[in-house]
């Protein structure tokens, strides 16, 4: 008994790359240079490589400059700062994206804190953090997963979410964190949960905005979910689906989705709701962070 809108990222994707695409040609037409983004990946992870190659696409298709350094697993931090040093250098080159995670030599932060913040299309650069924490988003670049979220419940609610109960599960950098700041920014009262925060459910039950972003398969359960409240599930959790075969796997997110979704005003599915949106705020970063550097004003 379903009764929750469904939040289609995908199509939101679709149109916020379309935009994307239009305002290349005008960025170029104006005498700048096409959005070079740059996708470093070290080692073998075979997921990362699916990522790495989605992004590359995309670009391409975007009519962005797109290049790839795909390194060995043996490469040493040296040699990883060393091609960030000279993608930093180099001025076809707007944003540098080092997949995450790194090999366990390399020390993540280091190589964070070595690309040019005007370049970190990540949103990870411990400046571009600071600069939302401050209140100047307009100065940083955010990470994508998070702005896309936003984007989302802003399908939903409209622009002014000024007094909404948001709760946002999971304080991670790359995901938690970085939500709560925009949605604190946004005039939420927010509410940050993690793993040792006490009766979850309770403090579900109160918020117009739950965004979950946890990475535990099917956590948030329907009698957790405010009637008319906005979901948004960042989770992507692989489970075994014996009912579809013998070895067959399915992605779910962090919510019970039916349960979530018959109580719930709006809900993004697993998969097509948050995931196409990470992709899609890369590809705006990338476009803003050229837009900058050329001092032509950048796409809203
Ligand atoms: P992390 O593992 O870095 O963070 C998970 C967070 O969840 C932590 O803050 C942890 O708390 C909290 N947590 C764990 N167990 C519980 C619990 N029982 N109750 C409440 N909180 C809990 O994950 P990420 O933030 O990187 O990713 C979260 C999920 O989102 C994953 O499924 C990931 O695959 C997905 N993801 C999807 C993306 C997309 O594009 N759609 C992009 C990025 C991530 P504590 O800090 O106390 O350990």
């Amino acid at each position: 008994s379903a009764k929750a809108a469904v939040i289609d990222g995908k199509a939101v994707a679709a149109e916020i790359t379309a935009k994307v695409a239009v305002e290349t040609g005008r960025l170029i037409e104006a005498g700048g240079l096409a959005p070079g983004l740059a996708v470093v990946l070290v080692g073998d992870d075979a997921a990362s490589q699916v990522y790495v190659g989605a992004k590359g696409r995309k670009a391409s298709e975007l009519g962005f400059h797109s290049v790839q350094h795909t390194l060995p697993l043996s490469t040493s931090e040296a040699e990883v700062l060393a091609i960030v040093e000279q993608l930093n250098r180099d001025p076809a080159i707007h944003g540098i994206l080092v997949q995450l995670p790194l090999p366990r030599h390399i020390d993540t932060s280091k190589v964070i804190e070595a690309i040019d913040p005007a370049k970190d299309v990540d949103g990870f650069h411990p400046i571009n953090v600071g600069r939302l924490a401050i209140g100047e988003r307009d100065r940083a670049l955010v990470s994508c997963t998070p702005a896309g979220c936003l984007l989302l419940v802003k399908r939903v609610l409209g622009d002014d979410l000024a007094g909404k109960d948001a709760l946002v599960i999971g304080r991670s950098n790359i995901v938690g964190k970085p939500m709560a700041q925009l949605l604190l920014q946004e005039s939420c009262t927010v509410t940050v949960a993690h793993s040792r925060s006490r009766d979850l459910p309770e403090l579900a039950r109160k918020a117009d905005i739950i965004v979950a972003a946890v990475g535990r398969p099917e956590m948030v359960r329907g009698d957790w979910v405010k009637p008319g409240a906005v979901i948004i599930d960042v989770g992507m959790n692989r489970i075994p689906a014996p009912e579809r075969g013998e070895g067959k796997t399915r992605l779910v997110g962090d919510v019970a989705y039916d349960e979530a979704a018959a109580v719930a005003s709006a809900i993004t599915p697993v998969p097509g709701g948050v995931g196409p949106m990470t992709i899609a705020m890369l590809m705006a970063n990338t476009l803003t962070a050229a837009c900058r550097a050329a001092g032509k004003p950048e796409p809203k």
